[in-house]
């Protein structure tokens, strides 16, 4: 038997899902069904149903879309750099490509979703590998470093941010390739 991993996540919807991962089987239940008793048909009664309504219109007003683009998979670029700049110890957010191509916001940190979302521009063959790992790097220090407040401006890059900041490894030619863009 292989070991087992059991747990609520919050799909958008009553979903479950069991996946075979590294020899484990992760099982993932919709925390919509933490209340639920142990038999029965839960799932279709009336007030559940209510229930599911509610939370798709809260959940799905961003609807998280997939961290796998066309060309990079943004789970996969956090696991990295959690490994090389954060020794592993950051817990992965929901990582997501912007359901749009806008160019204005590169990506930004959103604590309501616990998700870090990087705009679908930059899924292309044409954007190097490290500027996309710049544009997550960068959202992972945000969630390292909550925004706190000095007196009454809110300081939203701190100075120990910008440090570990210049820690990146291609910071220049990330900066210099987002610059031209
Ligand atoms: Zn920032």
């Amino acid at each position: 038997m292989p070991e087992f991993a059991i747990q609520f996540f919050a799909f958008a919807n009553v979903n479950n899902t069991i996946r075979l991962r590294d020899g484990k089987l992760l099982v993932r239940l919709s925390d919509l069904l933490e209340g639920a008793p142990e038999s029965g048909r839960y799932v279709s009664s009336r007030e559940i149903a209510t229930k599911v309504h509610l939370v798709r219109q809260m959940r799905g007003r961003k609807r998280i879309e997939s961290a796998r683009g066309r060309v990079y998979d943004l789970e996969a670029i956090f696991e990295t750099l959690n490994t090389w700049y954060f020794h592993g110890l950051l817990a992965r957010p929901n990582m997501t490509w912007s359901r749009d191509h806008a160019r204005n916001s590169l990506g930004h940190y959103d604590p309501a979703h616990n998700a870090i979302v990087v705009s679908r521009v930059f899924d292309s063959p044409q954007v190097p590998r490290y500027a996309v790992e710049y544009i997550v790097y960068h959202e992972m220090l945000h969630l390292k470093h909550p925004v706190k407040l000095r007196g009454s401006r809110r300081c939203v890059h701190p100075a120990e941010f910008a440090a570990e900041e210049r820690l990146f490894s291609h910071l220049e030619e990330a900066k210099r390739f987002l610059k031209r863009l």
